[in-house]
């Protein structure tokens, strides 16, 4: 043990890939807490190889696991968990003294960070979900509030509580006690500048849900979809202007004592369109569950919906927007505000030029003289921008942590301005091509995953990029990968770009039925993705540098692959020749690949970038 060490002990660490069947699960680990790092070492300690390591400023939670039915299957039985980045490491202890004082001694250091989380999952992430909510994104945002200071350990929510007369209705709000919110009290009267914006009364409670950007937090009044005096058809009225696929309210049943839940489609339920009324049901058991699919019940109403706002469930579409009586709910987008697309241009102040592209000149700017973003000015003729601006309300709405935000549009002026996160390092193929010679593999490795993630929230998202390479990726301060310029190879009007026979056309990222037939699909993003990782573990060598497009094409048609690079180990070469199959079926999906580079991430081991 080294001076600076604060805690060192051998305990198990889970793997943090997502297949439960691997032997590489659980592994013994020896731990050591320093200021500065949380590393873990294979073997003891006068012979230990580093096998990973986290950053104890990136950590945004420390938190026992709660497994309160579950078992667990290694000898170690007191789960812990760590957060850091966008991954989640359980580690177990021996017994419950070791993990409390692990716990304490991580949370004392954390306590300064300025990335703490709000909300966290107090269950494992197993089998593809969280135990706690059964969200089945990774990424889902926490269910449970998170006290950095207090043992998570707490009561569970409280149970339906029992009437004597008459059917005992579910907890509805404002009875319903919930502990997993943060609540906060407004100081000001806040007027709404943008329709969606929420209006704020002074002294008035709201719900915090997220708050991860800096000048917007999501928010709603608690319970903003209860509409207590409300029949069938003002729900529907409500609903109807609303016009939201997914919007739903919880209003009192014409039935005393009953609930429904009034819920509107645009798309859903063999092609028709309206709206569904559902009795909230319960059932016999003691004590009372309740239930809209009799499958999923739960002690209480806000469970329900929680529950249905991420999974249909037998509903004919989740609850994806509440609709209230009350003032509208708060921002759901990573733009400026809700649904806003158009960013007034003398809010944008102009800076430095940061590089040019098809479309015209890229520049760092400011939006309210206050926050960095990245202005693209399209150049005249450039683009088919009255098509774009049309798309660009979808493409707002794509929001994930390796895809490059699009914040907005000026289309008001000429020319129309594009403006987008800002990428401190700029293009990932220049970036490549400077640092050549000091990428290890397993950082070359984890730009590949980070990739992979975003393209996975595409393809689940049944959105095509068409033009994925190294230099539609972008590269932030803290060296993340973000996918960029998703979609917008449609809007090019270039004919030597858009044409497979075009000099411009990247055939040399293309799949035989691309260049032959133009056929994009998210399998033709999955072979771009294998010459991305190519050109990742080439350092930014161009593919196929000494042929030309004619020859290229002829080559893959003959099943002519690009080479293996050498940084790239047996393995990581597997994967590019899987998205290289000839046949679009025979290629993984990025869901597939997702999972494969997650298991060869583990494999090497490294947490830390
Ligand atoms: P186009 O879509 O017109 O081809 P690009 O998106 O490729 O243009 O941008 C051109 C260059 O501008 C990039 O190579 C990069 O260096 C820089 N750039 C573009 N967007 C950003 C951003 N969001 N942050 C930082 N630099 C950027």
């Amino acid at each position: 043990m080294n001076f600076n060490t604060i805690l060192e002990e051998i305990l198990i660490k889970r793997s943090q890939q997502k297949k439960k069947t691997s032997p590489l699960n659980y592994k013994e680990r020896l731990f050591v807490l320093t200021k500065s790092m949380l590393s873990y070492y294979e073997g003891r300690a006068e012979k230990k190889y580093r096998k990973g390591f986290i950053d104890v400023s990136k950590i945004k939670c420390v938190e026992i696991v709660k497994n309160d039915e579950g078992v667990i299957p290694c000898q170690n039985k007191y789960p812990f968990q760590v957060v850091h980045d966008a991954n989640t490491l359980y580690i177990f202890a021996p017994s419950a003294q070791s993990r409390d004082r692990w716990v304490k001694k991580l949370k004392e250091e954390i306590k300064n960070n300025n990335n703490i989380m709000i909300k966290y999952h107090p269950k494992f992430w197993a089998d593809g979900s969280y135990q706690c909510c059964r969200q089945t994104e990774k990424l889902a945002p926490g269910c449970e509030k998170y006290n950095l200071f207090e043992s998570s350990i707490k009561k569970a929510l409280p149970p339906a509580p029992e009437t004597k007369k008459r059917r005992p209705p579910p907890p509805i709000p404002p009875e319903e006690e919930d502990n997993s919110e943060e609540i906060v009290v407004a100081m000001y009267d806040f007027q709404a500048t943008e329709a969606h914006d929420l209006r704020l009364e002074r002294g008035k409670e709201y719900i915090i849900l997220e708050k991860n950007d800096v000048h917007w937090w999501r928010a709603r009044d608690k319970y903003g979809w209860y509409c207590r005096n409300t029949n069938r058809s003002k729900a529907e009225q409500l609903l109807r202007t609303e016009d939201k696929e997914g919007g739903f309210m919880v209003r009192d049943s014409s039935q005393p004592g009953m609930y429904t839940v009034s819920l509107y489609t645009k798309f859903g339920g063999e092609g028709s369109s309206g709206f569904r009324h559902y009795h909230i049901k319960e059932t016999t058991t003691s004590p009372k569950k309740y239930y809209l699919a009799e499958k999923h019940a739960f002690g209480s109403i806000p469970e329900i919906i929680e529950y249905h706002k991420h999974n249909a469930a037998g509903l004919v579409t989740r609850l994806r927007y509440p609709v209230s009586t009350k003032e509208k709910n708060a921002p759901t987008t990573a733009g400026f505000s809700y649904e806003k697309w158009e960013i007034n241009p003398s809010e944008l102040t102009f800076m430095r030029e940061l590089g040019s592209g098809l479309f015209g000149v890229v520049r760092l700017g400011k939006w309210r003289a206050q926050y960095k973003v990245a202005i693209k000015a399209i150049r005249e003729g450039a683009m088919c921008e009255e098509d774009f601006i049309e798309e660009a309300k979808v493409m707002m709405k794509l929001t994930h942590p390796k895809l490059v935000q699009l914040y907005g549009v000026c289309t008001q002026q000429k020319p129309i301005y594009i403006v987008t996160e800002f990428m401190e390092r700029g293009c990932l193929l220049n970036f490549l091509r400077q640092r050549q010679g000091h990428f290890s593999r397993d950082v070359l490795l984890s730009m590949c995953q980070d990739v992979c993630e975003g393209m996975e929230y595409l393809e689940r998202n049944s959105f095509i990029h068409r033009d994925l390479a190294a230099r539609n990726c972008l590269v932030n301060e803290a060296g993340v990968v973000k996918v960029s310029d998703f979609g917008m190879a449609r809007y090019v009007l270039d004919d030597q770009y858009t044409s497979s026979s075009g000099a411009k056309f990247p055939v040399k990222w293309c799949p035989p039925e691309v260049f032959n037939y133009s056929r994009f699909s998210s399998k033709s993003d999955v072979w771009s993705f294998g010459v991305l990782m190519w050109e990742i573990f080439t350092e930014g060598k161009m593919p196929f540098e000494k042929n030309t497009n004619y020859e290229v094409v002829t080559m893959v048609t003959r099943g002519h692959r690009l080479y293996r690079p050498k940084l790239a180990s047996k393995y990581v070469y597997e994967v590019m020749l899987r998205c290289w199959q000839e046949k679009p079926e025979g290629r993984p999906s990025f869901e597939d690949m997702l999972r494969t580079i997650d298991e060869l991430v583990e494999c090497e081991e490294t947490s830390g970038r």
